[in-house]
């Protein structure tokens, strides 16, 4: 900030001295009749050049050192930024601590003098959930850097000066006034966390008692409904079913939340072992052909990606079956309810040798195109006449997320309003040998474990 502040007093100097020039020599001499007009009006133009020169030059300094001054300004002041809640951190084009609010030093357990000049990555040291650094890539700082574009984290953890691990979410920005600096704004979220944490148990442990009696009422409108046991006339029969068809939403329901809050609490067991993609994709499609049909849609299996044995090798990936089942079956139910007519298509595929694809197609409602980025949101439904009339909860999918992120997968849709839907789950795909590898260590696993099951009923015998 010096060196534009020292050349405009420089520029300023030269421009007064010319006016001065003009003024003291031009103005008397052209009073006294000693200078002509044309020769005052030579000397003003010579002025005016030299000033419109001197403004080029000094212009953007001028500019740059208002933006610098009201940054300045902006960043001293306390009231505005040492009041805000959020952490704010400004770095410059080298990535040095410029700025650091007081927020700042109650989230890190920093204080400016120890960080101002320093790298970022000295001072906000970013983990995973398992403790263990981010990748440069996972880190947002870096990415807004390379970018130069605003990136946004909802929870990401941040080691403290003491060495505590605070969860956070995080918002970087770019300022956009040729500095190159960025502004990174952050909150400590362990209150919003643990509030989470206590209704999710709450809603955990609700659905796991709620499970029991609604299987008992679902038992008994079934005993009602069921001729050979129970008569009643045709009013009472459609009232019975319907109150079934209640029960067995809320039954719905509450095995949703209850596998969500497993999810999200990192419960789920997970106990993974090879899978042949292209059999489980004909497995899956066998066990919803009756209910696909008893809407009359088609449900095919059309793998793409393994269609002929001697070109395209076994897809095969790593992981646990009943949770996939899960996701897929999922995803087939809704193709279903959202189907009004057509064919519903299953497929599974390569990607770039690495990953596999199984996708579920459909043709029916479709979704909007505004709705897409939200659909994998806890309680999202899209809102229209169409789906209006379809019973659902909205935590299928958001369900289907957070099990495919416990398999380390990506889950996302592509659709076309009024023409289908396509729902896209990714893994990570294995070659034949790391199977055969995987297999012999599942088998170990799984006689350990049984081994450790035998040695506990003998303890208790
Ligand atoms: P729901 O119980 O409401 O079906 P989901 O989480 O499974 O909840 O789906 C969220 C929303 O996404 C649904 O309400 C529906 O609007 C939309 N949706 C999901 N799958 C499809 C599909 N195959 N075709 C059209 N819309 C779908």
């Amino acid at each position: 900030m010096q060196q534009p502040k020292s050349q405009l007093t420089i520029h300023i100097i030269q421009i007064l001295m010319l006016l001065t020039g003009v003024i003291l020599l031009g103005l008397p001499a052209f009073c006294t009749k000693t200078l002509s007009l044309e020769a005052l009006i030579v000397q003003i133009l010579i002025v005016g050049v030299m000033f419109i020169k001197a403004w080029a030059l000094i212009k953007p300094q001028t500019a740059d050192l208002f933006l610098n001054f009201k940054q300045a300004d902006l960043l001293s002041s306390d009231v505005v930024l040492n009041s805000l809640s959020d952490g704010i951190i400004v770095i410059d084009r080298n990535n040095m601590i410029k700025f650091f609010n007081k927020s700042a030093v109650l989230i890190t357990g920093f204080q400016p003098e120890d960080v101002l000049g320093m790298n970022y990555d000295l001072i906000l040291k970013f983990v995973n959930n398992e403790n263990a650094p981010i990748l440069p890539a996972d880190d947002p700082i870096f990415a807004t850097r390379n970018t130069f574009t605003a990136n946004q984290h909802d929870l990401l953890y941040l080691k403290t000066r003491g060495q505590k691990t605070k969860p956070i979410s995080l918002q970087v920005t770019p300022i956009s006034d040729n500095s190159s600096d960025i502004l990174i704004a952050f909150r400590d979220i362990s209150r919003e966390l643990d509030k989470e944490r206590e209704q999710m148990e709450f809603i955990s442990t609700a659905s796991h008692e709620m499970r029991t009696p609604i299987a008992t009422i679902n038992g008994y409108l079934g005993l009602a409904l069921n001729p050979k046991i129970s008569q009643v006339d045709d009013k009472a029969q459609e009232y019975i079913t319907k109150a079934q068809a209640a029960v067995e939403h809320l039954g719905e329901l509450f095995k949703n939340l209850l596998s969500i809050s497993k999810a999200e609490d990192k419960q789920m067991t997970i106990t993974p072992k090879v899978i042949n993609l292209t059999q489980f994709g004909e497995e899956i499609c066998n066990d919803f052909q009756s209910q696909a049909a008893s809407k009359n849609i088609h449900l095919v299996f059309k793998p793409s990606g393994s269609r002929s044995k001697i070109l395209q090798p076994d897809i095969l990936v790593h992981t646990d079956k009943n949770l996939l089942y899960e996701v897929i079956s999922n995803l087939l139910e809704n193709a279903i309810k959202y189907t009004q007519q057509g064919t519903i298509t299953v497929d599974v595929g390569i990607k770039n040798q690495d990953f596999a694809i199984i996708s579920v197609t459909d043709t029916g409602i479709g979704i909007p195109p505004e709705d897409i980025p939200h659909l994998f949101q806890k309680f999202y439904r899209v809102d229209n006449s169409q789906t209006r009339e379809i019973g659902g909860t909205g935590l299928g999918l958001y369900l289907c997320r957070k099990i495919v992120e416990n398999l380390h997968g990506r889950i996302w849709a592509e659709s076309s309003l009024s023409q289908g839907s396509t729902f896209f789950v990714e893994l990570k795909r294995i070659n034949q040998a790391q199977a055969t590898k995987l297999n012999a260590s599942d088998q170990l696993q799984q006689a350990a474990n049984q081994q450790v099951f035998t040695d506990h009923r003998q303890n208790l015998n």
